[in-house]
């Protein structure tokens, strides 16, 4: 399983250590990894249909997806390339940006509960939670304190979370800062790029050593048993995508949707439509 070689271990991390454009628990290359994506499509499908079914039956799991990771990891890739896999009717796509006015007045927590996956969904988090210990501690938004007391928050909302049948997987993008650079650059290459191009990423860029640090910490402190942190090398995309995919299968797996059996008499309903007279 794909989970056994992106699980980050627990105890202190060193992202300088973890690859970030290697293709772990996958033999192929990129035309592989694309082939095996779209196979893939019709099992993620498939999953995605049952939980779907047992939401709309009085079930109340589902599934939240976060994506983490500095700007042009590939978190609206993953969700273009491998979320988009399944009927978007079950999906919940969320991004977070700098928080409102309105969210701020709040617990930082606040805007993440009103964006959870209705049963039987697939959440997708582009951006999280962990922007508040992340871009919050680098930037100095909060006090060091109030970061600290995230760290605990965000653990005491994945095992709820957890304990009422939302699994959290959360998957860290791991990109190199010169694979960064070339794609900034491409974005700037491309007119139909630009409106993707904000220069606070360029600004973000310059504090890379800031942000891998608040990472480093933010993953060390959440990487817990009921909702570890997958760490994905992201340098090739077609791996990203290609590992994203395989976690959420898994996950779905592992949850285990069935069908819910049908609240009708199916064969009184069969003969109703057998027997009927003819409709014009
Ligand atoms: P993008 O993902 O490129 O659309 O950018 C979203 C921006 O929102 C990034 O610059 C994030 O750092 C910022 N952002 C997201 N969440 C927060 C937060 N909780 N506090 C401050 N900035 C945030
Ligand atoms: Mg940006």
């Amino acid at each position: 399983m794909i989970a056994e070689h992106l699980r980050l271990s627990p105890g202190p991390v060193d992202l300088t250590a973890l690859p970030t454009d290697a293709t772990p628990g996958f033999d192929g290359g990129k035309s592989e990894g694309k082939e095996a994506l779209e196979e893939l499509g019709s099992e993620l499908s498939d999953l995605q249909e049952r939980l779907y079914a047992e939401g709309r039956s009085g079930g109340t799991r589902s599934v939240l997806l976060v994506l983490q990771g500095m700007d042009t990891s590939g978190k609206g890739g993953v969700v273009r390339h491998t979320v988009a896999l399944v009927d978007p009717q079950g999906i919940e796509v969320t991004a977070f940006g700098p928080p409102t006015e309105e969210e701020l007045a709040h617990d930082f927590l606040w805007r993440v509960r009103r964006a959870l996956p209705a049963p039987g969904r697939i959440g997708v988090f582009d951006r999280s939670h962990y922007e508040d210990v992340l871009v919050a501690k680098v930037r100095g938004l909060v006090e060091a304190d109030e970061v600290e007391r995230r760290y605990d928050a965000i653990n005491e909302l994945e095992a709820e979370l957890l304990a009422q049948g939302t699994p959290v997987l959360k998957c860290f993008l791991h990109i190199s800062p010169d694979e960064q650079r070339e794609r900034l650059l491409k974005r700037l290459d491309r007119p139909d790029k630009h409106w993707k191009f904000d220069p606070v990423d360029i600004d973000d860029r310059q504090l890379w050593p800031q942000y891998r640090a608040a990472y480093e910490t933010a993953l060390e402190r959440t990487n817990t048993e009921v909702a570890p942190w997958y760490v994905v090398p992201a340098d090739k995309k077609w791996y990203r995508n290609l590992a994203v995919g395989l976690l959420l299968r898994d996950t779905l797996v592992h949850l285990g949707p069935t069908w819910p059996d049908a609240d009708v008499d199916v064969e009184a309903q069969r003969r109703r439509l057998l027997d009927e007279e003819p409709v014009r």
